[in-house]
Protein backbone atom coordinates (compact mmCIF):
# COMPACT_ATOMS: atom_id res chain seq x y z
CA UNK A 1 0.00 0.00 0.00
CA UNK A 2 1.48 3.31 -0.79
CA UNK A 3 0.60 6.35 1.02
CA UNK A 4 1.12 10.28 0.77
CA UNK A 5 0.01 11.89 3.96
CA UNK A 6 0.32 15.40 5.32
CA UNK A 7 0.61 16.26 8.68
CA UNK A 8 -0.51 19.65 9.68
CA UNK A 9 -1.19 21.28 12.87
CA UNK A 10 0.27 24.19 15.29
CA UNK A 11 3.86 24.22 17.00
CA UNK A 12 3.24 21.71 20.04
CA UNK A 13 0.31 19.51 18.70
CA UNK A 14 2.31 16.59 18.33
CA UNK A 15 2.79 16.22 14.98
CA UNK A 16 6.62 14.62 15.81
CA UNK A 17 5.27 12.47 18.12
CA UNK A 18 2.73 11.16 15.86
CA UNK A 19 5.20 10.76 13.02
CA UNK A 20 7.43 8.31 13.92
CA UNK A 21 4.60 6.29 15.22
CA UNK A 22 3.11 6.42 11.70
CA UNK A 23 5.83 6.29 9.59
CA UNK A 24 6.06 2.73 11.68
CA UNK A 25 2.94 1.76 11.72
CA UNK A 26 2.67 2.73 7.76
CA UNK A 27 6.15 1.86 6.56
CA UNK A 28 7.09 5.03 4.88
CA UNK A 29 9.34 7.31 5.52
CA UNK A 30 8.68 10.23 8.57
CA UNK A 31 10.09 13.60 6.56
CA UNK A 32 10.22 16.35 8.91
CA UNK A 33 11.38 19.74 7.26
CA UNK A 34 12.47 20.87 10.72
CA UNK A 35 14.30 18.09 11.96
CA UNK A 36 16.54 18.08 8.42
CA UNK A 37 16.93 21.85 9.01
CA UNK A 38 17.89 21.19 12.80
CA UNK A 39 20.31 18.49 11.47
CA UNK A 40 21.57 21.21 9.16
CA UNK A 41 22.23 23.69 11.87
CA UNK A 42 23.88 21.01 14.18
CA UNK A 43 26.34 20.02 11.37
CA UNK A 44 27.41 23.42 11.07
CA UNK A 45 26.14 23.38 6.82
CA UNK A 46 25.72 26.51 4.68
CA UNK A 47 22.11 25.79 4.98
CA UNK A 48 21.91 25.10 8.73
CA UNK A 49 23.76 28.85 9.20
CA UNK A 50 20.94 30.23 6.88
CA UNK A 51 18.32 28.25 8.48
CA UNK A 52 18.76 29.03 12.13
CA UNK A 53 18.56 33.18 11.96
CA UNK A 54 15.28 32.11 10.90
CA UNK A 55 14.25 29.21 13.16
CA UNK A 56 15.67 31.31 16.36
CA UNK A 57 13.48 34.03 15.34
CA UNK A 58 10.43 31.79 15.47
CA UNK A 59 9.91 32.54 11.51
CA UNK A 60 9.96 30.37 8.45
CA UNK A 61 12.94 29.92 6.42
CA UNK A 62 12.50 31.26 2.85
CA UNK A 63 10.29 29.07 0.31
CA UNK A 64 12.95 28.68 -2.22
CA UNK A 65 15.40 27.38 0.25
CA UNK A 66 12.46 24.75 1.52
CA UNK A 67 11.16 24.03 -1.32
CA UNK A 68 14.27 23.05 -2.84
CA UNK A 69 15.48 20.80 0.14
CA UNK A 70 11.86 18.94 -0.10
CA UNK A 71 12.74 18.66 -3.74
CA UNK A 72 15.92 16.57 -3.09
CA UNK A 73 14.18 14.55 0.00
CA UNK A 74 11.14 13.19 -1.87
CA UNK A 75 13.21 12.09 -4.84
CA UNK A 76 15.35 10.21 -2.53
CA UNK A 77 14.27 6.39 -2.90
CA UNK A 78 12.61 5.54 0.44
CA UNK A 79 10.09 8.09 -0.58
CA UNK A 80 8.66 6.07 -3.89
CA UNK A 81 6.56 3.84 -1.55
CA UNK A 82 5.03 7.12 -0.22
CA UNK A 83 6.03 9.29 2.56
CA UNK A 84 4.68 11.18 5.76
CA UNK A 85 5.74 15.05 5.55
CA UNK A 86 5.53 16.80 8.53
CA UNK A 87 5.90 20.58 9.00
CA UNK A 88 5.73 20.78 4.89
CA UNK A 89 3.70 22.81 3.25
CA UNK A 90 3.48 25.56 5.37
CA UNK A 91 3.08 28.39 2.88
CA UNK A 92 0.67 28.73 -0.12
CA UNK A 93 3.71 28.52 -2.32
CA UNK A 94 5.30 25.53 -0.84
CA UNK A 95 1.34 23.88 -1.62
CA UNK A 96 2.32 24.54 -4.85
CA UNK A 97 5.73 23.50 -5.33
CA UNK A 98 4.60 19.80 -3.66
CA UNK A 99 1.61 19.91 -6.40
CA UNK A 100 4.14 20.58 -8.93
CA UNK A 101 7.00 17.47 -7.47
CA UNK A 102 3.84 15.33 -7.55
CA UNK A 103 2.46 15.74 -10.55
CA UNK A 104 5.67 15.27 -11.99
CA UNK A 105 6.01 12.23 -10.33
CA UNK A 106 1.98 11.25 -11.44
CA UNK A 107 1.07 11.08 -7.61
CA UNK A 108 -0.78 12.85 -5.23
CA UNK A 109 -1.39 13.60 -1.39
CA UNK A 110 -3.96 11.47 -0.59
CA UNK A 111 -4.58 12.13 3.40
CA UNK A 112 -3.91 16.22 4.92
CA UNK A 113 -4.33 15.04 8.66
CA UNK A 114 -4.71 18.40 10.93
CA UNK A 115 -3.77 17.34 14.44
CA UNK A 116 -5.63 19.85 16.30
CA UNK A 117 -4.87 21.85 20.19
CA UNK A 118 -5.71 24.80 21.75
CA UNK A 119 -3.19 27.68 22.07
CA UNK A 120 -3.03 27.28 26.32
CA UNK A 121 -2.01 23.73 25.40
CA UNK A 122 0.28 23.83 22.97
CA UNK A 123 2.24 26.74 24.88
CA UNK A 124 2.24 24.81 28.08
CA UNK A 125 3.65 21.30 25.87
CA UNK A 126 6.42 23.41 23.87
CA UNK A 127 7.12 25.22 27.48
CA UNK A 128 7.84 21.96 29.37
CA UNK A 129 9.56 21.12 25.79
CA UNK A 130 11.91 23.76 26.40
CA UNK A 131 12.56 22.32 29.73
CA UNK A 132 13.87 18.54 28.94
CA UNK A 133 15.33 19.50 25.44
CA UNK A 134 16.71 23.07 24.84
CA UNK A 135 15.93 23.96 21.92
CA UNK A 136 16.53 27.71 20.91
CA UNK A 137 13.61 28.37 19.48
CA UNK A 138 11.20 27.14 22.77
CA UNK A 139 11.30 30.54 24.93
CA UNK A 140 7.82 31.86 25.59
CA UNK A 141 7.89 34.89 23.05
CA UNK A 142 9.54 32.79 20.06
CA UNK A 143 6.54 30.31 21.08
CA UNK A 144 4.19 32.95 20.67
CA UNK A 145 5.55 34.28 17.72
CA UNK A 146 5.67 30.79 16.05
CA UNK A 147 1.80 30.37 16.92
CA UNK A 148 1.09 33.45 15.47
CA UNK A 149 3.10 32.94 12.10
CA UNK A 150 1.20 29.21 12.12
CA UNK A 151 -2.18 30.83 12.46
CA UNK A 152 -1.58 33.78 9.07
CA UNK A 153 0.27 30.98 6.95
CA UNK A 154 -0.07 27.89 7.36
CA UNK A 155 -3.57 27.43 9.16
CA UNK A 156 -5.48 28.99 5.93
CA UNK A 157 -3.84 26.01 3.92
CA UNK A 158 -6.11 23.72 5.95
CA UNK A 159 -9.07 25.45 3.61
CA UNK A 160 -7.01 24.60 0.58
CA UNK A 161 -6.98 20.77 1.61
CA UNK A 162 -10.58 20.83 2.51
CA UNK A 163 -11.78 22.39 -0.55
CA UNK A 164 -10.27 19.17 -2.14
CA UNK A 165 -11.61 16.53 0.11
CA UNK A 166 -7.95 15.39 1.56
CA UNK A 167 -8.43 16.85 5.17
CA UNK A 168 -8.89 14.60 8.51
CA UNK A 169 -9.24 16.37 11.18
CA UNK A 170 -7.73 14.42 14.30
CA UNK A 171 -8.08 15.53 18.20
CA UNK A 172 -4.52 15.66 19.39
CA UNK A 173 -5.56 16.16 23.06
CA UNK A 174 -5.11 12.62 24.91
CA UNK A 175 -3.44 9.61 25.65
CA UNK A 176 -0.71 8.93 22.60
CA UNK A 177 -1.75 5.42 21.73
CA UNK A 178 -5.20 6.89 21.40
CA UNK A 179 -4.41 9.92 19.27
CA UNK A 180 -2.15 7.78 16.58
CA UNK A 181 -5.49 4.87 16.45
CA UNK A 182 -7.44 8.34 16.01
CA UNK A 183 -5.24 8.99 12.98
CA UNK A 184 -5.36 5.74 11.78
CA UNK A 185 -8.84 5.36 11.50
CA UNK A 186 -9.20 8.70 9.90
CA UNK A 187 -7.14 7.54 6.53
CA UNK A 188 -8.02 4.17 6.27
P1 LIG B 1 7.36 23.49 15.27
O1 LIG B 1 6.30 23.17 14.27
O2 LIG B 1 7.17 22.73 16.55
O3 LIG B 1 7.57 24.95 15.48
P2 LIG B 1 9.42 22.36 13.52
O4 LIG B 1 10.48 21.49 14.03
O5 LIG B 1 8.43 21.75 12.59
O6 LIG B 1 8.74 22.98 14.79
O7 LIG B 1 10.07 23.62 12.79
C1 LIG B 1 11.03 24.42 13.44
C2 LIG B 1 11.39 25.62 12.57
O8 LIG B 1 11.95 25.15 11.31
C3 LIG B 1 10.22 26.52 12.13
O9 LIG B 1 9.87 27.47 13.12
C4 LIG B 1 10.82 27.16 10.87
O10 LIG B 1 11.75 28.17 11.17
C5 LIG B 1 11.59 26.01 10.24
N1 LIG B 1 10.72 25.25 9.30
C6 LIG B 1 10.31 23.96 9.43
N2 LIG B 1 9.54 23.60 8.40
C7 LIG B 1 9.45 24.69 7.58
C8 LIG B 1 8.78 24.97 6.36
N3 LIG B 1 8.03 24.05 5.74
N4 LIG B 1 8.92 26.21 5.82
C9 LIG B 1 9.66 27.13 6.40
N5 LIG B 1 10.31 26.95 7.56
C10 LIG B 1 10.21 25.75 8.15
Amino acid sequence: MSSRIILIGPPGAGKGTQAARLSEALGIPAISTGDIFRANVKGETELGKLAKRYMDAGEYVPDEVTNSMVADRLAQDDAAVGFLLDGYPRTSAQVDELDRILAAEDTAIEHVVELTADTDEVVARLLARAQTEGRSDDSEDVIRHRLDVYEEQTQPLTDIYRSRGLLRQVDGLGDVDDITERILSSIR
